[in-house]
């Protein structure tokens, strides 16, 4: 059964989009069968992804307001084995179009449960805020992967997220855990980004990967070739490390019990 996991954290530009392009990329190179799902309306996994937001008529708005089957709006990606639901700004106005509806925190939850079993994994690319949209992932998910860029502030919103997602665990979703933290954009040439990980590792109860992300501008590249990393430049620094962090991604799924 497909593991299903939301890549989140409220806060803007840590590393959610480059993380879910590329973890979604290197698992389903390693032979998984994935589906990408965007529910940013930036629709940068979308476009990372090589697909084009804007004329993609089947998009999660449309899967959200319940105007077209799950398996419709699934799109082939340049990938064989990586399919995804694309994104754009229409899904902006959804959050507002599900007032009243009832049980929408679920729906995206209906949707992806009637494919779960046809995929290895499902990542979802939250949006930068806790938001309906943010919810619906959450209940959907079986787990939360939290990217951490490490920056100064890196901790700062996080006790919100960790709060949210109990919050979500208490009332919605019993069997949501946390992944686990990854830390991205590290800068081996300073000091900085090594005092935010023995920060936050001094600092957070979580799981805590051990590959770390390091910055890499061939990563920040890719996206307007609109490729993940493994085919825009596979031999990069940030191809590797997210190579690594999705053998660690599947080697931690398979050792369930002794990582949490
Ligand atoms: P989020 O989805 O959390 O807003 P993004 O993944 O879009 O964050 O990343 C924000 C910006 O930083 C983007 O321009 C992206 O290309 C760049 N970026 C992300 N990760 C890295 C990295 N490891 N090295 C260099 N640039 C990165
Ligand atoms: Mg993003």
């Amino acid at each position: 059964m497909g593991r299903i996991i939301a890549v989140a954290n409220q806060k803007g530009g840590v590393g959610k989009t480059t993380t879910t392009i590329n973890l979604s990329a290197y698992l389903a190179e390693l032979g998984q069968k994935v589906l990408t799902i965007d529910i940013d309306p930036q629709g940068n996994t979308t476009s990372g992804l090589g697909l084009d937001k804007n004329t993609i008529e089947n998009t999660v708005y449309e899967l959200i307001l319940g105007q077209c089957d799950i398996n419709d709006c699934m799109q082939n990606s340049i990938m064989d084995g990586l399919k995804v639901i694309a994104s754009n700004v229409d899904l902006s106005a959804a959050e507002i179009e599900l007032i009243g509806i009832s049980e929408k925190e679920y729906i995206m939850k209906k949707a992806v449960d009637k494919v779960k079993d046809d995929f290895d994994y499902i990542l979802i690319d939250c949006p930068p805020s806790l938001n309906m949209l943010t919810v619906n992932a959450m209940t959907t998910a079986d787990t939360v992967l939290v990217p951490i860029q490490c920056e100064y502030y890196a901790l700062e919103g996080l006790s919100q997220l960790i709060r949210t997602i109990n919050l979500v665990k208490n009332r919605l979703n019993s069997d949501l855990e946390i992944e686990g933290v990854v830390f991205t954009m590290y800068d081996a040439r300073t000091n900085l980004s090594l005092q935010v990980v023995e920060n936050v590792k001094a600092n957070l109860k979580q799981a805590i990967y051990k590959t770390i992300i390091p910055r890499n501008i061939r990563l920040a590249e890719a996206p307007s070739h609109g490729l993940p990393i493994n085919l825009y430049d596979a031999k990069s620094a940030g191809a590797e490390s997210y190579r690594l962090l999705a053998e660690e991604v599947i080697h931690r799924g398979e050792e369930d019990d002794e990582w949490r």
